[in-house]
């Protein structure tokens, strides 16, 4: 019979909380330091060392400057961002108090937290904490474990993940409802692939405006390629997608076998989710891959300081790389599936109003009538990522299929919506096909697919 405690007498309890409150604190740190490098690259465009870089949205920076209690009237955009920015950097650092977003859940949620302790006070402070009261003998209570894990989860939820979220509106646009293509079958033989894998969009973004540059498109063609063709893999596809309707070849799980077509010229990434089988992968065509970040390099593959060096001129290199490759690529036979389908991409809570409510009247009535009338019975998140030991996209797809069978509404982000755009499911005909009456009722009548 095996011991019951560890050594030290943890129990079987403690060991498994403090192992989960350790994966709490590395995906709220990870999805966290992404906001923290979106706000810094507000900071930095706001005091001038970025101008690559711009404020597309505005109107959605003033908002938060409002919600973060920032004057606007009279200023020049630029002090509204430094501020913004500071007041979201000043979120990770903040020892007491709560956090600048947490105003926008229901009070009722928040009285909770605060009695339960679960209110975060500061990002990077609750990410800390998880790794000292999990560090050898300190904190031996299991429900007292998990009980901070649920701080640091909100910390990432309303802090880090939120900012990352909101400021890349604020730099890149707010997305739109636009059409595009997924699945591995968008990449093309005779032209120059791109792949852009990993979160960031200050990477991704950037290389949509290089592969755009009419001089690099001429390079292309003299190369013999009939043009530039980028796509994306895992979240940073999202990005581009909803922004710029760049099609995405795949997720997590295709990141390899995207290589495997022989026709990936190129792949530049910059953190998380990015497998360092790549690099040895790649080895067998003639595929450069690039990383970018400090934070995240790989043995083997060529590293380009994206962080420190000028963001559109370091693109437009990584997009003259990818060029010489298909050079040497030009000729050899691929192997590219077929398969890709049609999506449509970019509802947001902000946007969503307009499409239930019309163009003058942005409202959520037409759902929430319905949620009272019972045509539907609620609207659910799926999101997350694929588990090498179970089949491709297959819990994802399952499960979204039986909310809408059974009238629920489902948004969709990460891995999860590239599996079910796969599958179809981000059209507007999914609903005729899979939803039940009361939620193809509200798609039809408003003309959304039934996952957002
Ligand atoms: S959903 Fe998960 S696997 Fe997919 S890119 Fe995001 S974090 Fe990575």
């Amino acid at each position: 019979k095996k011991a019951e405690k560890g050594v030290c007498g943890a129990t079987a309890d403690v060991i498994v909380a403090r192992n989960f409150a350790r994966m709490v604190a590395g995906g709220a740190a990870s999805h966290s330091d992404h906001g923290r490098d979106i706000a810094t690259t507000v900071l930095h465009l706001a005091e001038g060392k970025v101008p690559d870089f711009e404020i597309k949205d505005p109107e959605k920076l003033k908002r938060l400057a409002v919600e973060c209690g920032i004057e606007t009237n009279d200023r020049d955009i630029m002090d509204i961002a430094r501020e913004v920015a500071g007041r979201a950097l000043g979120d990770f650092g903040q020892q007491e108090g709560e956090l600048a977003f947490i105003g926008r859940a229901p009070e009722k949620t928040k009285e909770m937290w605060r009695e339960e302790g679960f209110m975060p006070r500061g990002i990077d402070r609750e990410v800390v904490e998880v790794m000292h009261r999990t560090h050898i003998g300190v904190d031996n209570d299991y429900q007292n474990i998990i009980r901070h894990s649920i701080r640091a989860s909100l910390a990432d939820g309303w802090g880090g993940s939120m900012i990352a979220t909101d400021l890349s509106d604020v730099l890149f646009g707010s997305p739109k409802p636009i059409r595009a293509r997924a699945n591995i079958g968008v990449l093309k033989d005779d032209e120059v692939n791109i792949i852009v894998h990993g979160h960031d969009p200050t990477l991704s973004d950037m290389i949509v405006r290089a592969v755009r540059d009419p001089e690099l498109r001429k390079e292309a063609l003299e190369a013999g390629a009939k043009g530039i063709n980028l796509g994306g893999i895992c979240c940073t596809a999202n990005e581009i997608l909803m922004r710029h309707g760049i099609p995405v070849i795949g997720n997590h799980l295709q990141q390899e076998l995207a290589i495997v077509t022989g026709a990936t010229d190129l792949m530049v990434v910059d953190v998380q989710c990015i497998f360092p089988s790549v690099v040895e992968i790649a080895k067998c065509f003639d595929t450069e891959i690039i990383t970018t970040s400090p934070k995240a390099k790989f043995t083997g593959a060529t590293f380009i300081d994206y962080e420190h060096g000028d963001p559109l001129t370091t693109s437009k290199e990584i997009v003259r790389n990818a060029i010489e490759r298909f050079k040497m690529r030009k000729n050899k036979k691929t192997q590219i599936p077929q398969e890709s389908q049609d999506l449509i991409a970019g509802f947001t809570a902000e946007n969503t109003f307009h499409f239930l409510g019309g163009r003058y009247r942005a409202t959520y009535r037409p759902l929430n009538n319905a949620i009272i009338e019972g045509r539907l019975r609620g609207a659910a998140a799926v999101v997350g990522c694929n588990n090498p030991g179970i089949t491709q996209d297959y819990n994802h797809v399952v499960i979204a299929r039986e909310l809408l069978r059974h009238d629920v509404l489902v948004v969709e982000t990460g891995c999860s919506a590239i599996a079910c755009a796969k599958y179809g499911l981000l059209t507007p005909e999914a609903a005729m096909e899979y939803a039940g009456e009361g939620l193809r009722e509200v798609c039809e009548a408003v003309g959304i697919p039934p996952i957002l």
